[in-house]
């Protein structure tokens, strides 16, 4: 078989790219070592909140994503979406100046003994059923890809072939080197429980907790540990990770005691405890675009280094290769929006925003860190 993309990774970001090429008619294949929304993916609460506060950049494209996704969501998979807004609460990241003063249309709502701000536009989704349904007209493929081999045009792999390819790896090594893309993982726990309690919108203070689901769930959620590699022994809840320490029960208690201090759950009973690695890189912003070569680049172009710019097309990149990645926690929220970007930019030549583009990282990693 030969396709014009194939696109390594089933989660979120690579099942929207694949839903939204396909629909552009082109010929797409998606394949996943672990199966369809395994990594990340399939542990998110999944979510869709906005991003109070006064407008800046970061939380002007959340916001942006969220109206888009929304509706995409709504319209295409109505039954995957429940749409009963947020009631934000403040807490020491979003104090009440912040909250106060958002530019985000909202209303002061009390529920229960809780006060907060509620915001219409905020839903959460099945993530698991989504991805499945985006993928369902693309051949998927479960195969570990270990390389890229490029000849005549085209990346060949044991049983295809494909003219481009798509890296929506998450955490995983990538498969071609593009030093300027820095991902950390943050590692995670998320419930379902089965309450009694009528909760008739999401809550959100330091974690979130769900309105009761069409299934009858209630999804509580995320922990969030950093990984860090320099410790002897590492807190993470990635079972794969060298350095695991099982601290399921401890996440599990952490959860339940932060959503009893909000709301009293009747009847509680933990159904089900997901866990994954969330893709970050320090700014928290998501990164899109085809994959400029570092070395080629720098050697055509030393004075980089320097702080020179160089017109984008005349910078070197892997052929046909591009990159979405570092959705961060809100990975439902921005997938739609960014499948939609990059396909405007592959097909139809629009340039990606700045603030997410690839070129805007490799810029300052030449500058500060040479070659
Ligand atoms: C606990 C938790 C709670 C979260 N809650 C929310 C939330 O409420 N709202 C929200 O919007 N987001 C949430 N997120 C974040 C969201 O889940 C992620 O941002 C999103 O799933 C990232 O999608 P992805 O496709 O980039 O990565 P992933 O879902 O991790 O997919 C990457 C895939 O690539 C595959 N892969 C990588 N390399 C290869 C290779 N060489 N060959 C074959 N396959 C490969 C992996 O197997 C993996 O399946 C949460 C995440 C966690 C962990």
């Amino acid at each position: 078989m030969t396709y014009d993309f194939l696109i390594i990774g089933a989660g979120a970001a690579g099942a929207n790219c694949a839903y939204t090429l396909k629909q552009a008619g082109k010929s797409v294949a998606v394949v996943d070592k672990e199966g369809i929304a395994k990594g990340a993916s399939g542990a998110a609460g999944a979510f869709l909140s906005p991003l109070p506060g006064k407008k800046n950049s970061y939380n002007s494209l959340v916001n942006d994503a969220l109206a888009y996704s929304i509706d995409f969501y709504e319209k295409l998979m109505p039954k995957l979406i429940t749409k009963k807004g947020v009631l934000r609460v403040s807490n020491d990241n979003f104090d009440k100046t912040k909250l106060d003063g958002n530019a985000l249309k909202h209303k002061v709502l009390k529920f229960k003994n809780i006060e907060g701000y509620y915001y219409a536009d905020a839903a959460i989704v099945n993530p698991v059923d989504i991805c499945n349904y985006l993928l369902k007209n693309c051949d998927f493929y479960q195969e570990d890809i270990q390389e890229l081999n490029f000849k005549d045009g085209y990346y060949i792999f044991k049983n295809f072939k494909a003219k481009n390819i798509i890296l929506a790896q998450g955490v995983n090594s990538p498969l071609v080197n593009y030093p300027y893309i820095n991902i950390s993982p943050m590692f995670g726990v998320k419930i379902d429980v089965k309450t009694s309690t009528e909760i008739p919108f999401n809550i959100h203070k330091s974690i979130s907790i769900s309105t009761n689901k069409a299934d009858g769930t209630v999804a509580i959620g995320a922990t969030q540990q950093n990984h860090s590699m320099t410790q002897g022994e590492c807190n993470t809840t990635c079972d794969k990770c060298p350095f695991y320490i099982n601290t399921d029960e401890e996440d599990v208690k952490s959860l339940l005691k932060q959503a009893n201090e909000l709301i009293d759950l009747d009847d509680l009973e933990v159904i089900k405890v997901s866990k994954g690695a969330r893709a970050t890189i320090k700014s928290y912003f998501p990164v899109l675009g085809k994959i400029i070569d570092y070395e080629k680049s720098l050697k055509k172009y030393p004075s980089i280094k320097k702080g020179t710019k160089i017109p984008s097309d005349l910078l070197e990149y892997y052929q046909n290769i591009y990159s979405i990645n570092a959705l961060g926690s809100r990975g439902f929220v921005f997938a739609p929006y960014l499948a939609k970007k990059l396909k405007e930019n592959i097909l139809d030549g629009v340039a990606i925003p700045k603030e997410i583009s690839l070129e805007k990282l490799f810029y300052k990693y030449a500058r500060t860190k040479g070659v």
